[in-house]
């Protein structure tokens, strides 16, 4: 299981002996923002934030979809009243009543799928081509009403970029694609004189360039206002000292949802407690800075020689850390605590020019085997394990590991 820790720690090791130890980097997701697309550069960062936002944007869609179906219905009562009631105005109606028919299942579509993102922007993009094809035949088959159509049109430009809530790319292409088929209508048509006629495409460009910088500007402050709550949240996370956690993720569960998960699947869960020994000799002897020193090093020798975003190493107190594997046995913690423990142990950490300080760690583990029916239910059954694992390992003499398997059945020590 460790043959990945095993290659990292002796990788870990040549670099204890030449420089300090190198920190894993802080586990942040790239947040640079596409600021043409508008969106997180990072696919995974995108969803996460477009799963973030899908029950507010849900709401917002289904407003505009009932909106959009009553509007187009309604709206059916001018082709009458410019038609009368011909088969051509009956026609347009159905077409009106197909577009209310289509916003219907795409309300339908969310209220089935609330977890979709995929849902959600398929019915916002399928509503938004139906009814401008539609519209564009309305304009088509009322030529004396265009001037009105082009206003309307660039209404609905306006729905499309900020009220509709959609992918900013799908907007943009779907606004500027029904524009260019508008313009291209007003000329083929050729009902209006020609000083009209490039009026109403003025209209139509400034309708397209507003709603692009509004949409886009929108787009951007959210996705900021998300990456700033992301970064914010990382340093609420880490301690700055060691690079480590701190004891807020505890906190917030992450041992119970790692202790859940091997409940669930029956796979084995390791914690170890370790503790740096006669810790306070060093702040007496050598001052405070470099205790501080040691504390850095040690934190990024956990980080560097545990799994990276599978493990998880918290600075539990002063000098105290535990380390949370997953997926990893009593076997496989007590090999991997024997690296650390011998890797930190025969490297110095440099205090002051020339000045080297060795110190060494006692470890405490507590294991769940994997499928064991009689695994803890409870994370702090595992952390009082390892701390009275941690507590024989300082009388035993320090600087050594110890380890129990925490089941209902008889427990396996390991020395
Ligand atoms: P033991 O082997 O039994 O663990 O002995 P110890 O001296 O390591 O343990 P003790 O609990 O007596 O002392 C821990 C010391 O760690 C006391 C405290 O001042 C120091 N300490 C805690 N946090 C920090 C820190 O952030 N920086 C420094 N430099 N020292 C710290
Ligand atoms: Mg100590
Ligand atoms: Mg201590």
């Amino acid at each position: 299981m460790y043959n990945a820790g095993a290659s990292r720690t002796s990788g870990a090791h040549r670099s204890c002996q030449k420089d300090p130890v190198p920190h894993r980097d802080l586990p942040h997701p790239r947040l640079e923002i596409d600021r043409q697309r508008a969106e997180f550069a990072d696919a995974a960062v995108e969803d996460r934030f477009n799963r973030h936002h899908l029950p507010e944007r849900s709401a917002q869609l289904k407003i505009s979809l009932l909106f959009c179906a009553a509007f187009y219905v309604a709206f059916g009562a001018t082709d009458v009243a410019t038609l009368g009631p011909t088969t051509t105005a009956g026609v347009m109606i159905a077409l009106r009543v197909l577009v209310a028919l289509i916003a219907g299942a795409g309300l339908l579509a969310i209220t089935r799928r609330p977890e979709s993102v995929r849902v959600a922007v398929l019915a916002a993009c399928n509503v938004e081509i139906v009814g401008l094809a539609v519209f564009m035949v309305l304009c088509w088959y009322q030529p004396a009403a265009m001037t009105w159509n082009v206003m309307s049109q660039a209404l609905i430009l306006m729905a499309i970029y900020v009220n509709i809530p959609n992918r900013f790319i799908y907007a943009v292409w779907i606004a500027c694609g029904s524009s260019a088929v508008f313009c291209v209508m007003l000329f083929v048509q050729g009902s209006l004189r020609m000083d009209d006629q490039v009026a109403l495409v003025l209209l139509l460009m400034l309708g397209n360039t507003l709603g692009y910088i509004g949409a886009r500007r929108f787009h951007l402050a959210q996705r900021e206002q998300f990456r700033s709550a992301i970064l914010l949240e990382q340093l609420a996370d880490r301690d700055p000292l060691t690079g480590c956690f701190n004891r807020r993720v505890l906190q917030r569960g992450l041992l119970d949802a790692e202790l859940a998960r091997a409940r669930r699947y029956g796979t084995a869960l390791s914690v170890i407690l370790c503790d740096i020994d006669h810790f306070k000799r060093i702040n007496d002897t050598h001052g405070h800075a470099a205790g501080d020193h040691v504390l850095h090093e040690f934190g990024g020798l956990l980080l560097a020689m545990t799994r990276e975003t599978v493990d998880s190493v918290v600075r539990y107190g002063g000098e105290e850390f535990l380390m949370v594997l997953p997926e990893t046995d009593l076997d496989g913690a007590h090999a991997l605590a024997e690296r650390i423990r011998h890797a930190f142990g025969s490297t110095g950490s440099a205090v002051e020019l020339g000045q080297f300080v060795t110190a060494t760690a006692s470890f405490g583990i507590a294991a769940v085997p994997a499928l064991d029916p009689d695994a803890p239910d409870r994370p702090d059954m595992l952390v009082e394990a390892a701390d009275a694992q941690l507590y024989a390992a300082k009388r035993g003499g320090r600087n050594c590991v110890r380890g129990v398997a925490v089941t209902a059945a008889p427990v396996r020590s390991t020395a």
